[in-house]
């Protein structure tokens, strides 16, 4: 089958890989319908070392199932689901407290064997717990906003949830990439009525206000927060949303949060350290967010899309086979597209 493989920075390549196949009684393979690329896979892709053998990549797909294991149930041949980004087996300690990331069971796509996302077919472990059903056809227009089950607005939405949102808080949203817009979309969808998006790229930040961001800020910096400030009395707002993974964002998070708010964190940190001295200690801030147990919040979440009331697949401005898949990269490294949604 082919997939995608990582060998370097800027250098990813569609090869010839082994076919998925199933090898444990828990495992199901899915033939993969679309898959998409993360603003995380930008990370290895800005600055991954070059090696002789490369790394399969890819951890958002869904499909279809091909064939189950004998200890998989409730799941059969023909049936349309949707992988969340890391597998689980839903059953543990961790998983039955909503943190499916920390399974003790589980793992991550593309890695120690395990097939990612961004291919033909994927062996899928610990299917019974990890593949949600999607009551759809394959051919149906939502799988876009389906897609987004996979990663990026259950992302959103574990940074509003663990951020307290509520129709009392005020937020503030940094970043218009597509966890930042779905960050918005969880927002509205918890109650928010004021929402501030900081972003600059206006085409994005637009998309942002039709999800139900109230204001726009495209300043960066001092300048950015001053006008966040402005926006609220000079004391900022109640919640903020760190969803890009800068220093310089989460620095700008300290300063936009009003004094006792918090500060939700899901941008996967490019940093090592976050100033949280007296400076914080006396405002008494809370930081939280983390990876986000996707899983947790798929049954959730899936009504709002299934019946129209959402529509985060609006993230996706480009389609590309699997084939095109680096061109795909390249053109959400140079930020000429936002998401790249990928039909194998
Ligand atoms: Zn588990």
């Amino acid at each position: 089958m082919r997939a995608t493989v990582i060998y370097g920075a800027g250098d990813v390549r569609v090869e010839n890989v082994p076919d998925a196949a199933l090898r444990e009684p828990t495992d199901a393979l899915v033939r993969v319908v679309r898959s998409c690329v993360c603003g995380s896979d930008l990370w290895p892709y800005a600055s991954r070392p070059a090696t002789a053998h490369g790394d399969r990549i890819g951890h958002e797909f869904l499909g279809v199932v091909e064939e189950t294991g004998s200890a998989v149930d409730g799941l059969k041949a023909g049936d349309l689901v949707v992988a969340p980004f890391v597998w689980a087996d839903n059953t543990c300690d961790f998983c039955r407290e909503g943190l499916q990331t920390s399974c003790r069971h589980g793992g991550n796509w593309g890695r120690d064997g395990v097939d990612a996302g961004q291919g033909e077919a994927v062996r899928v472990p610990q299917a019974q717990g990890t593949l949600v059903k999607l009551p759809v056809a394959e051919d149906s227009a939502l799988l876009p906003s389906l897609l987004t089950l996979s990663d990026v607005y259950p992302t959103g939405h574990h940074c509003a949830l663990t951020a307290g949102v509520n129709p009392r808080t005020t937020v503030t949203v940094i970043g218009d990439g597509a966890v930042g817009l779905c960050a918005v979309l969880a927002a509205k969808r918890l109650g928010a009525e004021r929402i501030i998006l900081m972003g600059r790229h206006k085409d994005r930040t637009d998309l942002g206000r039709e999800f139900g961001a109230t204001d726009v800020v495209a300043e960066r910096g001092a300048e950015g927060v001053e006008k966040v400030r402005e926006l609220t009395g000079g004391d900022g707002t109640h919640t903020v949303l760190e969803c890009v993974g800068l220093q310089a964002a989460i620095e700008t998070a300290f300063e936009v949060v009003r004094d006792g708010g918090t500060v939700s964190r899901v941008g996967a940190p490019q940093y090592q350290a976050v100033a949280a001295g007296f400076g914080v200690f006396r405002r008494n801030i809370t930081l939280t967010g983390g990876v986000a147990p996707a899983r947790a919040y798929i049954e959730e979440l899936l009504p709002d899309i299934l019946e129209g009331r959402t529509q985060p697949g609006r993230v996706f401005d480009r389609t590309v086979t699997l084939d095109e898949v680096p061109a795909g990269y390249q053109a959400m490294a140079d930020r000429a597209a936002l998401k790249v949604i990928i039909r194998p």
